[in-house]
């Protein structure tokens, strides 16, 4: 069979333009991330490279052919930067352009009015390594990142490896070597390229709709204002928790906060100072917590932690840290920021259902608000489940019958 190197590169670029229009519109368009500003470009630099190549044996050769062998070059250059603003900041503009400069000035210098390979050596040289670069960024990304990046560093890798196969072939036999042009020629690697950007282009899709789906399931659980989970984040979450602490027979805490009199900071203050002052307890509640705890609003002015492995004791302490540090923040105004009360309800063998823990620590933050606010006070027993506690509160504490 005879693969006609002109009806290929048509076919290509044909290829090349309908799936930069179907990844601007699906992928960028709707993401507006930067890996895929950086694989659209890619695509047109390869688009437009593989054009240039079209006037091979014309009197446009002479600049047509090093212009197509930079611009290609540019193109897996995209296709690196894109790949690593997945991991970390695209590379820095002399990384960028450096491979496509030391492309131009050997394909320039290497009699490219009559040798439609000039420079091409350092241009199959400069391919494998870009887009092994682009592999290499693919490769180490988490692998719980996406499930589309495996197929795209191998499909990268093999990119690089056919390049330094075609560079190695080149140099070993020249341009009219028997390996070169039978194995390696612009033929076939037109085509495999050609079904590689398919490869690439469905896998960059699939990225992208991994992408908006993680970004609405992180904005449908989290809380716009203060970025902490929203109620059904949290109790999502914490059922998993509680079913982990069950099953290992563990303890933990259940938390309800309430700021104090806050109506009063929005009627003296304004609305906007009342948001200022939820933020400000959102950061005091994330400096104080671990990690693995659970911190959400619960609703209003109210918040909710779970804290799995932390006694009762250990919660008191964890209120009053963050009672403590948001004191230490300031808002706009410089007012007094309010203070907090709190209800703390344990789970235990016995004592996992969640809403019943909840229950229980409702009940003991209004005991809380009932008994002069600016404390916690513990539930004993949540909602009546278990053995009934044989040692008596502390006092300043209610205990839940
Ligand atoms: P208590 O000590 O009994 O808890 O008194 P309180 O004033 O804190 O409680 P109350 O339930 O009377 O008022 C809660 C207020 O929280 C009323 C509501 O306008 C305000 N609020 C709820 N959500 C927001 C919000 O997102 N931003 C602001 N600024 N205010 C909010
Ligand atoms: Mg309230
Ligand atoms: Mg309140």
């Amino acid at each position: 069979m005879n693969l006609d190197l002109a009806t290929l590169r048509v076919a290509f670029g044909a290829i090349a333009v309908t799936l930069f229009v179907l990844f601007y519109t699906v992928s960028f368009r709707q993401t507006r991330s930067a890996y895929s500003a950086w694989w659209c470009a890619a695509v047109a630099f390869f688009f437009t490279g593989s054009w240039g190549y079209l006037l091979d044996g014309t009197v446009h050769q002479v600049w047509a052919n090093p212009m197509a062998n930079t611009l290609i070059v540019v193109g897996a250059v995209c296709v690196w930067a894109g790949a690593r603003t997945l991991r970390t900041r695209e590379p820095a503009w002399l990384q960028l352009s450096a491979a496509p400069l030391i492309t131009l000035l050997a394909s320039a210098v290497d009699s490219p009015a009559t040798n439609t390979w000039s420079g091409g050596p350092v241009f199959l040289g400069m391919m494998s390594l870009t887009i092994g670069l682009a592999a290499w960024e693919l490769w180490r990304l988490p692998s719980s990142y996406s499930r589309v990046q495996m197929p795209l560093a191998v499909a990268a890798a093999f990119v690089s490896v056919l390049y330094l196969a075609r560079g190695l072939a080149f140099v070993a036999g020249g341009q009219d070597g028997y390996v070169f042009t039978t194995y390696f020629g612009s033929e076939i690697t037109t085509l495999v390229t050609m079904l590689l950007l398919v490869v690439v282009a469905f896998s960059a899709a699939a990225l992208s709709a991994e992408q908006i789906a993680t970004d609405l399931r992180t904005r449908a659980d989290r809380d716009s204002l203060t970025g902490l989970l929203n109620r059904s984040g949290f109790l999502d979450l914490a059922l998993v928790q509680a079913d982990r602490l069950a099953r290992t027979e563990s303890r933990g805490t259940l938390i309800l906060a309430d700021l104090d009199f806050f109506k009063s900071v929005n009627d003296t203050h304004g609305h906007a100072a009342g948001d200022a002052v939820l933020k400000a307890f959102a950061a005091a509640c994330i400096e104080t917590v671990r990690s693995t705890d659970l911190v959400g609003r619960y609703g209003g002015e109210e918040f909710i932690f779970l804290l799995p492995g932390a006694s009762v004791a250990r919660s008191e302490d964890i209120t009053r840290d963050v009672s403590m540090a948001l004191r230490g923040h300031s808002v706009p105004g410089g007012f007094e920021m309010p203070t907090v009360s709190y209800g703390i309800a344990t789970l235990g063998p016995g004592a996992y259902d969640i809403d019943a823990v909840i229950a229980a620590a409702d009940q003991a933050l209004y005991a809380a608000k009932a008994s002069g606010r600016d404390k916690s006070m513990r539930a004993i027993r949540p909602a009546g489940e278990g053995p009934a506690s044989s040692a008596e509160p502390p006092s300043g504490h209610l205990r839940i019958q």
